[in-house]
């Protein structure tokens, strides 16, 4: 047999945003072997322009991603002013009322590998609502409490979390740990052109000081500039602009009141009149921005909304935002990561969760040569089309079953049929067809039912064993959650002592 040609060694990645550092570091750690028998890792971003230094939510997904890639818990969040995140809250969504709100907690609902306990949920005389009826965690998050303790291992935790963190800081960071742990060779210069192989693929990139960066495939973390998968090949764009409205962000950093004001568990959603604030506390300050849509509000009016929800009178930073995604994620030997790849909206913090999927995924079906390139895109590009299209449907139902009467929000729900699915039937592991579904059915369940949506009644579908065991498992979730909730610290304590003695490494 002859041997196949051309080996992938040299592995290119445009842009050195939160993108471009994470798949860096994910593909340098699983091919650690360098040198002309191994495979090179090489990072290449403009002088000019900076990373959008946005993105300050996370999924728990991020844990095991900065585990393997080697970083250390402890300097992380030292280094990252990072905090602890143990779901959203959404304020104001079902109704707008002073009692509106929920949690969508990262923690599952109490027996759900086992048995689907919200039917039984459903027709009990709900005294308290879902998430707290079937999930510990929203004890916690009611008072700012941490998910560990200081003697819990790094990573490791008491409750499901991910982390809130500054994007300005986190780039940095895991710049350096790439380079100086990881081997990833790091140049700075912008690209100006891009040489196509003739074969449908790309063989170099050129920058504008004339330097040719040969590969053998590219990763496009080019940001909304979409370099490689946008401008070079020309992937078109399919938009979500019709049915996720928002365009427009004001972002803002604010000042904790005081030294010691508590720092949230909850990346705090607040619906207002054409869109949402997002709230995230940090160890250092808070993150703070208003998401809206330009057609149901002006940037003065969102202006205000916001000042009036900060009580404070800063200068905000306009970013627009243009809902949607690539048609095909890799085509060739490219392959879209991040932004380029698209962005839907803030909502869920679903964007940094797809760009850690993705490394890893690249790196489980990095082929050893060119002749594998075809079916790697093509199972990639099944599984990631599936993805934004579940995560589009998800965003969507956070809005499609509000009851606020601004022409925003019923616009929103005009037609919409997407909660009838769930209507005789609650989501349950079936009907995620997908080993690693970005949102499971846990948080299908967390949104429908905050939101105070109404299936069905069918109790003949019901038994009297699950009803019982349902009863207990919501007792034991309750005992869970008061017990936690004794000998737990709260984030700023915790991360206060982090930041004197660390965690202990594992
Ligand atoms: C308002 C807003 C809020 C968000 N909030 C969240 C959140 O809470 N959670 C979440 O998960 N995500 C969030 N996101 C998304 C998140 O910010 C991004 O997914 C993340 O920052 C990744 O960005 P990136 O690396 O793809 O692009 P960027 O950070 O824009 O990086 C692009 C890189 O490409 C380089 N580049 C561009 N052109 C060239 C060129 N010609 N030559 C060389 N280099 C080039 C640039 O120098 C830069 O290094 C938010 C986004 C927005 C807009």
């Amino acid at each position: 047999m002859v041997p196949p040609a051309e080996p992938i060694r040299r592995i290119v990645v445009v842009g050195g945003g939160t993108a471009g550092w994470i798949t860096a570091g994910v593909l340098a750690a699983r091919f650690p072997q360098r040198g002309p028998a191994g495979v090179s890792v090489t990072l290449i971003e403009s002088r000019t322009q900076p990373p959008i230094g946005v993105g300050e939510g996370t999924w728990p997904t991020i844990r095991s991603t900065l585990k393997q890639i080697g970083v250390s818990e402890t300097d992380f969040l030292r280094e990252c002013d990072a905090s602890f995140k143990q779901g959203s809250k959404f304020v104001g969504w079902v109704d707008g009322s002073s009692a509106d709100a929920y949690y969508h907690p990262f923690t599952l609902p109490v027996d759900y590998i086992e048995r689907n306990l919200a039917p039984y949920w459903l027709e009990g005389p709900r005294h308290t609502r879902f998430a707290q009826s079937l999930c510990f965690q929203t004890r916690l998050c009611d008072h700012s409490l941490a998910p560990k303790q200081i003697t819990t291992p790094e990573f490791a935790g008491l409750a499901n979390y991910a982390y809130h963190l500054d994007a300005g800081k986190f780039v940095p960071f895991l710049q350096k740990h790439c380079i100086d742990k990881l081997n990833v060779t790091h140049i700075l210069g912008e690209i100006v052109e891009v040489v196509a192989d003739g074969a449908g693929g790309i063989s170099e990139l050129r920058t504008r000081s004339g330097t040719p960066l040969a590969g053998d495939l590219f990763i496009d973390c080019s940001g909304f500039a979409a370099l490689l998968i946008g401008k070079h090949l020309g992937v078109p764009f399919v938009s979500c602009k019709d049915s996720l409205f928002v365009d427009k962000a004001l972002a803002v950093q604010v000042p904790y009141p005081a030294e010691d004001a508590p720092i949230g568990s909850v990346t705090v959603s607040t619906a207002r009149s054409a869109g949402w604030i997002w709230d995230i506390g940090l160890t250092s300050r808070r993150g703070v921005g208003y998401v809206y849509s330009s057609a149901y509000a002006t940037e003065e009016s969102a202006a205000a909304e916001l000042r009036s929800y900060l009580g404070a009178e800063p200068a905000f930073r306009a970013i627009n935002i243009n809902s949607g995604y690539r048609r095909e994620l890799w085509v060739g030997n490219c392959v879209a990561v991040g932004l380029s790849a698209g962005f839907l909206e803030p909502l869920e913090a679903s964007a940094i969760v797809m760009i850690e999927l993705s490394a890893k995924s690249i790196a489980e079906l990095l082929p050893g040569f060119r002749s594998g390139l075809p079916q790697a895109a093509r199972t990639f590009n099944e599984v990631f089309q599936h993805r934004w299209r579940r995560i589009v449907e998800f965003l969507e139902l956070h809005y499609v079953l509000s009851r606020r009467t601004e022409p925003f929000w019923v616009d929103n729900r005009q037609g919409s049929a997407l909660a009838d699915c769930w209507r005789q039937h609650s989501p349950w592991h079936e009907d995620f067809t997908q080993r690693e579904e970005v949102f499971s059915a846990a948080s299908f369940q967390y949104v429908l039912y905050g939101m105070g949506f109404e299936p069905e009644p069918t109790p003949w579908l019901l038994n009297e064993a699950d009803r019982t065991r349902a009863r207990e498992k919501m007792a034991e979730a309750a005992r869970q959650g008061e017990s936690l909730r004794a000998t737990l610290p709260t984030n700023r304590d915790l991360l206060g002592r982090i930041r004197k003695y660390g965690l202990q490494k594992i």
